[in-house]
């Protein structure tokens, strides 16, 4: 099974895709830790990435889509993947569904986690304190929220009318948020 998980920047997509990937023995594809790595290595792409990503601003399309399209393709992840983060806009959905097309694959399940903003912002402030994220401060996360406002809300609304959508409250437990998921996983 292939699942997406959206949610604004501090809606717990990280936390709870560890726990999906465990529970149900699926790879987590994070765009957002792909780009990190490449940002530590250095290089003039990763130093290129770091100024968007600090911003906010979302990384240019073909280069997420090239760090995804090796992953999607490898044939120890087949079926199991869990998207975290990709796709963020309709052009990322349309080549999402190539690459999967291509591959004789599909997205079975689309999570998407609801949170406000007065919840995000404090997230983002405690998590600031234990990952150390450049791009974790008040105006980013703002900023962020209105990225994915503006470009990922439509996404999400592509796949609601694919009926393959199921919408979680956020803004409660770790634990009821798990339990959540994995009864939907179970009737899938
Ligand atoms: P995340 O860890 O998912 O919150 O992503 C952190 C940052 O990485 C985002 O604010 C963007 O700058 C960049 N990023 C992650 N995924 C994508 C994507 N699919 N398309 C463009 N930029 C991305």
């Amino acid at each position: 099974m292939n699942i997406i998980i959206f949610g604004p920047p501090g809606a717990g997509k990280g936390t709870q895709s560890d726990f999906i990937v465990k529970r149900y023995n699926l790879f987590h594809l994070s765009t957002g830790n792909l780009l990190r790595s490449e940002i530590e290595k250095k290089s003039p792409l990763g130093e290129k990435i770091s100024a968007i990503v600090n911003k906010g601003s979302l990384v240019s399309d073909d280069i997420v889509s090239t760090l995804i399209k090796n992953i999607v393709t490898m044939s120890e992840y087949k079926k199991r993947i869990i998207f975290d983060g990709y796709p963020r806009n309709l052009s990322q959905v349309k080549i999402l569904e190539k690459i999967l097309s291509d591959d004789k694959q599909k997205i079975d399940l689309v999570l998407k986690l609801s949170v406000s903003l007065e919840t995000i912002k404090k997230r983002i402030l405690e998590r600031q304190t234990l990952e150390k994220r450049a791009d974790d401060n008040e105006a980013t996360a703002v900023k962020r929220y209105k990225t994915y406002e503006d470009s990922t809300e439509p996404v999400i609304e592509y796949y609601k009318k694919l009926n393959i959508l199921k919408e979680i409250d956020g803004e409660r437990s770790i634990d009821q948020i798990n339990k959540e998921i994995s009864d939907i996983i179970d009737v899938k």
